[in-house]
């Protein structure tokens, strides 16, 4: 995969799939995170960025995106943090004719202070919230919010994007003390009726 001067991981491939590492910030200060935990080492790629990359940087580390079946906008950092970089990205290999997926802490409209669901639409096809727990209390236990109304703002987003985006799911993490599973289950599939996906530690995709 392609690295820039700098040697930063700006894209990776995991299974078939091209991952994007476009920011090193994220709104959440998650306990669970390989990066509050002295690593930035996911699958033998070191994601530590040292800055923010461009568009045109980004797209030469991807290449191809014929090659893969999905662009993943994941890494460990929060993608919608730099949202028009993430959509201007999005829309150039869309029109190559790539299929994208955005795995995002679903606060993009609280950190932007507006409803920004409906500029998803066209650009992102799948769309993976991470959903961390059942309620506010153990929610902000793992993930130590940096703004407050963050797990609401989470569900209101998953809520709010599903017009706009073809395949959206929510997940959560198996083996985190208090979150209970099922219940995260029941509020995607029941409360916002999307996919649910259970996770394991330490898993990236
Ligand atoms: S949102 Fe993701 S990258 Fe950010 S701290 Fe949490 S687990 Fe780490």
């Amino acid at each position: 995969m392609s690295k820039n001067n700098e040697d930063d991981v700006l894209a990776y491939e995991l299974h078939g799939n091209c991952y994007l590492n476009i920011t090193y910030h994220c709104t959440l200060r998650c306990g669970f995170c390989p990066k509050f935990n002295g690593c930035w080492e996911v699958q033998g790629y070191d994601l530590l960025i040292r800055r923010e990359p461009a568009i045109d940087e980004i797209l030469a580390a991807v290449g191809n995106p014929s090659r893969y079946q999905q662009i993943v906008f994941c890494g460990l950092g929060e993608p919608t943090l730099r949202l028009d970089v993430l959509l201007a990205v999005a829309d150039k290999l869309k029109q190559q004719g790539a299929t994208i997926r955005l795995n995002t802490d679903g606060l993009a409209s609280l950190v932007h202070a507006r409803d920004v669901a409906p500029e998803l639409a066209g650009k992102v096809d799948a769309l993976s919230i991470s959903m961390n727990a059942q309620n506010e209390a153990i929610y902000n236990q793992h993930t130590r919010p940096k703004l407050d109304g963050a797990f609401q703002a989470m569900l209101d987003f998953s809520a709010a994007v599903k017009p706009y985006v073809p395949e959206v799911s929510m997940s959560a993490i198996n083996g985190l003390e208090g979150v209970d599973i099922d219940a995260c289950r029941h509020i995607a599939e029941q409360q916002i009726g999307v996919q649910f996906r259970q996770r394991e530690l330490d898993v990236v995709g």
